[in-house]
C-alpha cells in the first residue's frame, strides 16, 4: 500500500472537519441569529437553516455519534473478556490495574498542578468584569466510598443499559476470570468472544471510514451556531487553557513516556493522530474509545489484554484535559469575584478535581460538572461556570483530545512495562495500520 492512500483516513478526517469549519462559517454569516433564510423556490419557500443545519447535517452529525456509542458496551464488553481470559497468569489483573490507577492519578494531578500554576502566573481573572447570568446546578462529589462500591452491578444488564463503564469494566474482568478457571467449557467460551471480537472490530473500522462525513457534519452544525461574540472577556481564559493542554500533550506526555518506556515519543504523537480527530470532533472520550482501542492495538502495538483494560479505564477515570481546564477556570473564577484562595484551598482543588474525575464518564461538558463539585469545595460560587460556559464547546473538544492521549500514553507503558508490547508494530513507519476495511472475506 502506498503512503498516498496509507494515510488517507486522516487525510480525509481533516479534509471533511475543513470543509465543515468554512461551510458552518459561512452558514453563520448567512443566516439572521434567530431565524432562517428563506429562498422562494416556485411553490414554496427553501428553509436553509432548517433544511440543511436542523436537518440533514443534525441528522448525519448525530447518526454518527450515536453508532459509535452503540459499539462502546458491546465492544468494551466482549474485547475485556479476551483480554482478561488470555492473561495466563490473572493476579498478574492487580499489578496491571494498580500501575493503570498510579499513573491516571499521577498525570492528572501534574496537569491540574501545571494549569494552576499557568493561570497564577497569567491572571486571566485580573481586571475583568463580567456577570454571571448562566445558572448551574452543584452537584457533590461523590466520596471514595461511594465510587468504589459504585463500581459493583447489583444487575450487570442494567449497568449495560446505562452504560455505567466502571460496572462494565468489573463484570467483564470477573466473567474472564472465570472463564480463565473453567477448563474445556472456558476454552469453548474463549473462542467464541474471540470470534465475537474479531467481528466487533470490523464494524469498528467500517464506522470509522465513515468519520470524514460525520465529522463533516457536525463541524458544520457546530460552526454555524457558534457565537465568536462570547469570547470577548475571555480571550486570555481560552488561550491559557489552550496552551496548557497543548503543552500537556506535546511535552509532559513525550517526557513521561521517554523515561519510562525509552519509545519514541514523535511516533506516539503521529500515530495518535486519527484518535485525536475522533476525540476532537466528538468531543467524548467513550465515544472514541473503539478510535483509541483500534490505535493502542494496531498502530501503537500494545496487546489487546492490556488495552482492553486500560484503555476504557482511562475513558473513565482519567481526564487530564478537562483536570486542565478546572484548574485554570478556579482561579479565573476566584479572580473575577476577588476571593483569595490559599495554598490549602488548591491542594483541595487539586484532590477534588483528580478524584471527581473517577466517578464521572468522558461525555461532552461534563467538564462544567465536575467543575461545580471543586468549586463548591474550595467555595467559590458556582454561578462562576455561566462565566466561562460560552467558550467551553472548543475546549471541550481540545481537552478530550488530551484525555485520549494521556489513555493511550499510559497504555503504552503498563503494555511495556508488562512485556505485552510488540516495538515493531510501534515502530512501523506505517501508521494506518488497522484503520482499512479489508474486503478480502467478501466473496462476489
Ligand atoms: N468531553 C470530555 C471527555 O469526554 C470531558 C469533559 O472535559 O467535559 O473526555
Amino acid at each position: 500500500m502506498n503512503k498516498e492512500s496509507a494515510n488517507s483516513l486522516t487525510r480525509r478526517i481533516v479534509i471533511g472537519m475543513i470543509a465543515g469549519i468554512i461551510l458552518g462559517t459561512i452558514f453563520q454569516a448567512m443566516l439572521p441569529e434567530d431565524g432562517d433564510l428563506l429562498i422562494p423556490l416556485g411553490l414554496f419557500d427553501f428553509a436553509v437553516r432548517g433544511f440543511f443545519v436542523d436537518g440533514l447535517f443534525e441528522i448525519g452529525g448525530q447518526i454518527f455519534i450515536t453508532s459509535l456509542k452503540m459499539l462502546v458496551v458491546p465492544l468494551v464488553f466482549i474485547s475485556l473478556i479476551c483480554g482478561t481470559c488470555s492473561l495466563t497468569d490473572t493476579s498478574k489483573l492487580g499489578r496491571i490495574g494498580g500501575r493503570a490507577i498510579g499513573l491516571y492519578l499521577m498525570t492528572t494531578a501534574i496537569a491540574i498542578t501545571i494549569a494552576i500554576a499557568a493561570a497564577l502566573l497569567i491572571s486571566p481573572g485580573d481586571g475583568v468584569n463580567m456577570t454571571a447570568d448562566v445558572t448551574f446546578a452543584t452537584k457533590e462529589a461523590p466520596s471514595l466510598t461511594q465510587v468504589i462500591i459504585g463500581m459493583f452491578p447489583s444487575n450487570p444488564f442494567d449497568a449495560f443499559a446505562k452504560g455505567n463503564m466502571l460496572q462494565i469494566i468489573v463484570f467483564a474482568l470477573l466473567f474472564g476470570i472465570a472463564i480463565a478457571l473453567a477448563g474445556e467449557a472456558g476454552e469453548r467460551i474463549a473462542k467464541t468472544f474471540e470470534d465475537f471480537n474479531e467481528v466487533i472490530m470490523r464494524l469498528v473500522v467500517i464506522l470509522m471510514n465513515l468519520a470524514p462525513y460525520g465529522v463533516f457534519c457536525l463541524m458544520t452544525t457546530l460552526f454555524t451556531e457558534l457565537s465568536l461574540a462570547t469570547f470577548g472577556n475571555l480571550i486570555v481564559y481560552f488561550m491559557v487553557v489552550l496552551a496548557v493542554l497543548l503543552l500537556h500533550a506535546f511535552l509532559t506526555y513525550p517526557i513521561i513516556l521517554k523515561l519510562l518506556t525509552g519509545l519514541n515519543p514523535v511516533t506516539f504523537i503521529k500515530k495518535m493522530r486519527t484518535t485525536a480527530l475522533f476525540a476532537f470532533s466528538t468531543a467524548s472520550s467513550n465515544a472514541t474509545i473503539p478510535s483509541t482501542l483500534n490505535t493502542t492495538t494496531k498502530k501503537l502495538g500494545v496487546n489487546n489484554s492490556i488495552a482492553s483494560f486500560t484503555v476504557p479505564l482511562g475513558a473513565t477515570i482519567n481526564m487530564d484535559g478537562t483536570a486542565i481546564m478546572q484548574g485554570v477556570a478556579t482561579v479565573f473564577i476566584a479572580q473575577v469575584f476577588n476571593v483569595d484562595l490559599s495554598v490549602t484551598d488548591f491542594l483541595m482543588v487539586i484532590v477534588t478535581a483528580t478524584l471527581a474525575s473517577i466517578g464521572t464518564a468522558g461525555v461532552p461538558g461534563v467538564g462544567l460538572i465536575m467543575l461545580a463539585m471543586v468549586l463548591a469545595q474550595v467555595g467559590l460560587p458556582v454561578e462562576g461556570i455561566g462565566l466561562i460556559i460560552g467558550v467551553d464547546r472548543l475546549l471541550d473538544m481540545v481537552r478530550t483530545a488530551v484525555n485520549v492521549t494521556g489513555d493511550s500514553m499510559v497504555t503504552v507503558v503498563v503494555g511495556k512495562a508488562e512485556g505485552q508490547f510488540d516495538q515493531s508494530v510501534f515502530n512501523s513507519s506505517d501508521d494506518t495500520n488497522g484503520d482499512r476495511i479489508d474486503f478480502h472475506h467478501l466473496k462476489d
